[in-house]
């Protein structure tokens, strides 16, 4: 039989690695092996899976990288999630031997609404060019006094009236004291005294006045 001159591609719908969940498919999420061990792996999404050579030996992952905030040009900041990463349109071929495992990079909202986060969940919420350091959407939602994006990793607490998210230390209180809150009313609202009053018809006086005073001990 004549060998083809052409290069034999094959696109594989999927290739299993070692691990209890080692199936990976195109659009699925991997880690993959940083060149220093002392870091974090790599988190990019499998765009294709292709077999290459003669008898299709040859595996070839082309993936798409997520950056991490402190990949990107501007750095971490203090909304970054700990377990944020921004899609970028950094395209690479990795081999399968560099696949530590499978990871899933959920959309925000699902990723806020996770009952628990394990190592190999993520979120991502931009998406970021590589050559000019740029983000899409370049403007997201801010909440409280400091107007910063959620971080899902801080603790926020919502005022009743305006609905807006306040961070505990922004409102000056303690962690602790936020959880124990019944109710809250940011500084804004609870000076315009009526709108306050309309509002709380439903709730018990009581527990208003105590977290009005304790805003207020400091
Ligand atoms: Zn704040
Ligand atoms: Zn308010």
């Amino acid at each position: 039989m004549a060998k083809s001159r052409q290069p034999q591609r094959q696109l594989l719908k999927s290739f299993t690695i070692k691990g209890p969940d080692g199936v990976i498919r195109p659009g699925d999420s991997v880690l993959l092996k940083a060149p220093d061990s002392s870091k974090p792996p790599y988190v990019a999404r499998v765009e294709e899976i292709e077999a290459t050579g003669p008898q299709g030996t040859n595996v070839e992952f082309r993936v798409r990288w997520y950056y991490r905030p402190e990949e990107s040009m501007g750095g971490r900041r203090s909304f970054h999630g700990s377990k944020e990463v921004f899609l970028s349109d950094h395209y690479d071929i990795q081999s399968p031997d560099s696949i530590e495992g499978k990871c899933y990079v959920h959309k925000f909202k699902a990723y806020t609404r996770l009952r628990s986060v394990r190592a190999e969940d993520y979120f991502s919420r931009f998406e970021y060019k590589s050559a000019t350091g740029s983000f899409t959407p370049d403007r997201i939602a801010v909440f409280c006094k400091c107007e910063m994006p959620y971080n899902p990793d801080d603790l926020m607490i919502q005022c009743e009236v305006c609905f807006d998210w306040f961070h505990p230390s922004c409102v000056r209180m303690t962690i602790k004291e936020a959880k124990k809150l019944q109710h809250f009313f940011c500084e804004s609202c609870v000076s315009e005294d009526g709108i306050k009053l309309q509002k709380s018809n439903g709730a018990t006086g009581e527990s208003e006045k105590a977290v009005i005073s304790k805003r207020c001990r400091r």
